[in-house]
């Protein structure tokens, strides 16, 4: 159910993985393993777990406001990015040679710092999705 709060979490550098399957035992079990905050818009499941974040809203902006807020994240700029936001793993610097061809040309000439991710190969730079991105965080407030 919020599968687009923890891909933020993931753009903003956190280590946010996301329980596309299992039932309410199993999401638990993975939490407790992995020693994670659970957030969750399910009360019930909330009411279950210690370490549970209720995430009583629906908007995004509200979502990713009420984790910062009440798990005390510092916010911080140099982990913008750092994170594939698919996989939830840090990606790797790589060399402007090595992109070349594998990211649109526009990309490729206009940056000269890239990152893959080590396990899908999706290739990340900072380009207008990531000032756009910036700017959504920035307005938050936080
Ligand atoms: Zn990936």
């Amino acid at each position: 159910m919020l599968g687009t709060l923890a891909k933020w979490l993931r753009i903003m550098g956190y280590d946010a993985a996301y329980a596309e399957k299992g039932n309410d035992n199993e999401i638990i079990e993975l939490a407790e393993r992995e020693d994670r905050v659970l957030l969750t818009r399910d009360r019930e499941l909330s009411s279950r777990y210690k370490n549970s974040l209720l995430i009583d809203g629906t908007e995004l902006e509200y979502q990713i406001k009420k984790v910062v807020n009440s798990l005390g994240i510092d916010i911080d700029r140099k982990n913008y990015l750092s994170r594939c936001t698919v996989c939830n793993i840090p990606v790797k610097k790589i060399s402007k040679e090595y992109a070349k061809g594998k990211v649109p040309s526009h990309a490729y000439e206009s940056h000269d710092e890239f990152w893959i991710c080590p396990n899908c190969k999706r290739i990340y730079w900072k380009g207008t999705h990531y000032e756009n991105m910036k700017q959504f965080i920035e307005r938050l407030g936080l």
